[in-house]
């Protein structure tokens, strides 16, 4: 059975447990992981009596490609892939239809419920996702390796002096970018975030032309895509000798980090993870300043499930990865985030990114 199969039949278990003949999936990182199709349009429907029974649509353009990739399911060509298999749907004994409700707009499930008179349509979010929260072998190797090379790449930048002052941030991660598919990235995992001086203080600053001076904090936040799969790593460098305010900050991130870290174990609850490291922001009274969840999910997605913050729900699991990347910004000053990606084990995590997360002066 190759993995792809399995994947379904572990979703079957789902499907028979909510109650429907068939689950239709039309998230295209879901079908990637339960097919291994790459292409920009398709639709899949996993009928919980097997494989037999299931059926993959896409359109003409990529029919080569679906019988390369998707070699052990039934094709069916056509450009409206959704409604395509919505339609087959009674054909293949399908009386209740689970559909992706947490993807699926009001006008899109419209048109499904009009492609399928007769079919009930019902609510299912998130289904594929929460399968694709607990790693495979496989996707742990890739994601090991999309980390280690991260980590490569930004040894490269350091080693080259490519972190200082009179660089524009924008060429910083342009370097870094370079680095990482020089070293077998098949593309950054992201835009990669270099953010200097008062501009480290906003968490999703873009790289701007403005120029890293001496004394700056600079936040680095990039990650490598390799096989489809992310690694997402952040440290935080500071521009000649650091000041007391600045090393006292990064202290206190890395100190909230390391117990955010020792946390994330199995069955743990994703508020309690959270909580834990925010707590030690709290007690230095810069609770405030920590305006972001503690981490997310990684894979497939670069946010995937599950979220690790105040407002996420449900417990860790063995082999889920997960960042850990708690971050306190001064407005006008400048901020701290140090961020690994873990693999959720019992006692403690396998900590995929190895950069050093001490401060280092550059
Ligand atoms: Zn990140
Ligand atoms: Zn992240």
């Amino acid at each position: 059975m190759s993995p792809h199969a399995r994947r379904r039949e572990a979703l079957r278990a789902h499907l028979v447990a909510a109650d429907v003949d068939a689950l239709l999936v039309t998230d295209l990182v879901n079908i990637r992981y339960l097919t291994g199709f790459t292409g920009s349009n398709a639709a899949l429907l996993v009928h919980a009596c097997g494989d037999a029974a299931s059926r993959f649509c896409t359109d003409g353009r990529y029919a080569a490609r679906a019988r390369a990739e998707v070699p052990d399911l039934e094709p069916v060509i056509d450009r409206a892939s959704a409604p395509a298999l919505a339609a087959a749907a009674p054909g293949l004994g399908v009386a209740r239809l689970g559909f992706e409700s947490d993807v699926v707009t009001v006008e899109a499930h419209d048109v499904l419920a009009a492609a399928a008179p007769g079919v009930h349509l019902r609510r299912l979010p998130g289904r594929v996702q929460r399968l694709r929260a607990v790693k495979e072998d496989a996707e742990l190797a890739t994601l090991r390796a999309a980390c280690a090379l991260a980590d490569a790449a930004l040894a490269d930048l350091l080693a080259a002096g490519g972190l200082r002052a009179g660089r524009s941030e924008r060429d910083v991660a342009f370097e870094l970018e370079a680095r990482l598919r020089g070293h077998g990235a098949d593309a950054p995992a992201f835009e990669t975030i270099v953010a200097a001086g008062a501009r480290s203080a906003l968490p999703h600053h873009r790289p701007s032309g403005e120029l890293l001076r001496a004394g700056d904090l600079v936040v680095l936040d990039f990650g490598a895509r390799v096989g489809g799969y992310h690694s997402d790593m952040t440290r935080t460098f500071v521009l000649g000798a650091g000041a007391a305010w600045q090393r006292d900050l990064h202290a206190l991130v890395v100190a909230a980090q390391a117990v955010g870290r020792t946390a994330a174990v199995p069955d743990a609850d994703v508020v309690a993870v959270d909580a834990a490291a925010r707590a030690v922001v709290e007690a230095a009274g810069r609770g405030e300043e920590f305006p972001h969840g503690l981490g997310h999910g990684v894979g497939l997605e670069i946010h995937e499930a599950p979220a690790v913050g105040p407002t996420g729900s449900g417990r860790l699991a063995e082999r889920m990865t997960v960042t850990v990347e708690p971050g306190v910004y001064l407005p006008e000053r400048g901020g701290v985030r140090v961020e690994d990606t873990v693999v959720v084990r019992p006692g403690t995590p396998e900590v995929l990114t190895g950069s050093p997360r001490e401060l280092v002066e550059v």
